[in-house]
């Protein structure tokens, strides 16, 4: 358990604001919890093989260079019958969004085998760089033969999640929030790092 009595801050491993304020939106508003995006200087590598490792050593890296606790997160869609590609090389399918559905298509060809699963991984670091919180979010769902929707971004379109009836980006962007990979990394994540800050 970890002595502090002031409002918890993390530091978020990225440059991005949007990605920070994202990350804000899971954290309960009243909760206090302070999130900042990291220095610009601070470089982060990602040359883990797993979406864990990759959060694990991002959040890690920050934390030691900012001495202040970190947050880092890592996510992408496995499909099944790539050999869980594109994995963690998801953002770097292809030059954008459509590039990268078109190529996943393509590579899957017209096979039965559909299932994929979207993944994201959390880790939480602390000011000497350990690992004090790693966990993963899992959203299992198919790929369609074509995109459907308009909502989201990345491989929202041709990611049907069966329980809804409907693809990533056919859903409000609320009821996606609630049911994605990421949302239930954090149902993870939460508990343990209010335990861990014996926050509230
Ligand atoms: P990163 O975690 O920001 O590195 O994102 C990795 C990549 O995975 C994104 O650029 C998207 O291509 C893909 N991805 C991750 N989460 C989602 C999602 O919720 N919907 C669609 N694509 C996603």
């Amino acid at each position: 358990m970890v002595e502090r009595k002031s409002i918890p801050s993390l530091v978020v491993a990225t440059g991005n604001p949007g990605k920070l304020r994202e990350m804000q939106s899971y954290f309960p508003a009243d909760g206090g919890w302070r999130l900042a995006l990291k220095p610009a200087e601070i470089e982060v590598e990602e040359t883990g093989e797993t979406f864990v490792e990759n959060a694990c050593l991002k959040a890690s890296q920050v934390a030691q260079a900012t001495e202040k606790w970190a947050i880092a997160d890592d996510s992408g869609l496995m499909v099944d019958a790539l050999g869980g590609a594109p994995g963690i090389y998801s953002a770097r399918y292809g030059k954008s969004d459509e590039e990268r559905i078109q190529r996943l298509l393509r590579e899957l060809g017209d096979t039965s085998q559909r299932q994929a699963k979207f993944v994201c991984a959390l880790a939480v670091a602390q000011p000497n760089g350990e690992i004090a919180i790693s966990v993963e979010g899992v959203c299992p769902g198919e790929i369609l033969q074509s995109p459907r929707g308009t909502e989201g971004f990345g491989y929202d379109p041709i990611f049907y999640f069966n329980e809804a009836g409907m693809t990533f980006a056919e859903m409000p962007p609320d009821m996606k929030k609630r049911l994605s990979h990421r949302s239930q990394a954090f149902a993870k994540l939460l508990p343990q790092l209010s335990q861990l800050f014996e926050h509230r």
